[in-house]
């Protein structure tokens, strides 16, 4: 079988409505090699790929996906998921690394140069302000942590050599869900890029590149940890980074080669077999995290339950404006944080997570089992936020449990441990 047999239809930006989502993802352009028709695409592996002559050789252009030269500049199979990862969040260039955190250094090290500046969400994803800290410290490039709840801030803090905005909807851990239209619009205001880790909404709650059907509203990047949702099996690490920008997409892919990233092909394949249940699965999850967080509500332990389609958590209205914006339930991860009393010890609250016999304890989400972890907030943030309050902050993230079971599991623990 050669690689010809495989061809693949050049990015598209017509992308799938929400609610054919996952009748798009099934159904995508892919031709298989000629009288072989099957449910999955062929998987094709390869560091050596070989040229009938000298000529081809030279000739032969990976940047624009035209032809094949080597492993790590892309396979058929490789681009095949990239293609459908462009059709789920409204990209038209992408690339796979080898994890989500390091599609976030793939966006940092394309766009931030030596004496720039980079903004990011005090309430990010943890290692983005690590490598922050880390490596872009030591390459001469400073940051700046901004309070995502106040577009203000963020303004006030963009400084002339400001290179590149760091965007995520919500915030880890804590969930608050920020005015991202807003903030879009001050960081174009400025010409400063703007990079949205878009790992919990997943293409699914809402679209980076075109928020609210406009699509001058839209994010430069995009990145999601495909380890999460599109995984969906807790057993694959991987992460794309996309732009819809066609300079940009140059850049990124340049510096993806340089850095020598690259995905198994046989991780590709799950992703590929996952894919096409993401938006059953992302719906699923979402329906029982909010099962569980309406129970959290009625909790005496509890004093504060961090979930943006919820009433009254912070940022729910800037949730409901972008994705529930068709009205409707809308859309959100299953995924939500409790605070739990200060008056509770530390000890009480670990006992309590130790206890539950459903929920494992383990990082990451999207899988198929549900998972608890306890987080010393005040750790991770630079000051406590003023919209949450203090207490012991629990972050569930559901599986596919049977709600009931979840919570039964929950009040089991929660009578033993979490009584004053
Ligand atoms: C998990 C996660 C990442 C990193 O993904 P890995 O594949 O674990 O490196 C990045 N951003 C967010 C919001 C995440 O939840």
């Amino acid at each position: 079988m050669t690689d010809q047999n495989a061809s693949h239809t050049p990015f598209s930006l017509a992308h799938a409505q929400d609610e054919h989502l996952s009748t798009h993802l099934i159904h995508h352009g892919y031709k298989p090699p000629s009288e072989f028709e099957a449910p999955q695409p062929g998987v094709f592996k390869a560091s050596t790929v070989f040229f009938p002559n000298v000529a081809a050789m030279r000739q032969r252009e990976w940047k624009d996906k035209s032809a094949y030269t080597y492993g790590t500049h892309g396979t058929p199979t490789t681009f095949t998921l990239e293609e459908r990862l462009c059709a789920l969040e409204g990209g038209s260039h992408c690339v796979l690394t080898p994890s989500g955190l390091s599609a976030i250094s793939v966006v940092s090290f394309t766009i931030l140069k030596t004496g720039g500046h980079v903004l990011i969400p005090d309430n990010a994803y943890g290692p983005n302000k690590v490598l922050a800290e880390g490596e872009l410290e030591a390459f001469g490039i400073s940051h700046t942590y901004y309070d995502a709840m106040n577009p203000a801030d963020l303004a006030a803090k963009i400084q002339s050599n400001t290179q590149l905005v760091w965007l995520e909807a919500p915030g880890s851990l804590s969930m608050e869900f920020p005015d991202l239209i807003e903030m879009v619009k001050i960081c174009k205001d400025r010409s400063v890029l703007t990079a949205l880790d878009n790992t919990w909404g997943a293409g699914i709650a809402f679209k980076p590149f075109n928020l609210l059907g406009n699509s001058e509203l839209s994010v430069d990047f995009t990145i999601h940890a495909l380890t999460k949702y599109p995984s969906g099996g807790g057993d694959v690490l991987m992460g794309s980074v996309m732009t819809r920008n066609e300079s940009l997409g140059l850049k990124m892919k340049l510096t993806h080669m340089r850095l020598g990233l690259c995905v198994g092909a046989n991780d590709v394949e799950s992703v590929l077999r996952s894919l096409p249940t993401m938006p059953l699965r992302y719906a699923a999850q979402d329906q029982i995290a909010r099962e569980l967080a309406q129970w959290w509500q009625g909790q005496a332990a509890c004093v504060q339950v961090l979930h943006p389609a919820l009433l009254g958590s912070p940022g729910h209205q800037h949730w409901k404006n972008l994705c529930a914006s068709q009205g409707g339930s809308g859309h959100a991860a299953g995924l939500f944080s409790v605070m739990l009393d200060p008056r509770l010890s530390q000890e009480k609250v670990d006992a309590f997570c130790d206890e539950l016999k459903l929920f494992k304890i383990g990082y990451s989400w999207g899988g198929p089992i549900s998972l608890v972890v306890p987080y010393k907030l005040e750790t991770v943030r630079s000051s406590w936020p003023s919209d949450l309050q203090k207490g012991h902050l629990v972050r569930f993230s559901t599986g596919f449990e049977n709600a009931n079971d979840l919570i039964e599991d929950l009040r089991q623990s929660s009578q033993k441990n979490l009584i004053f």
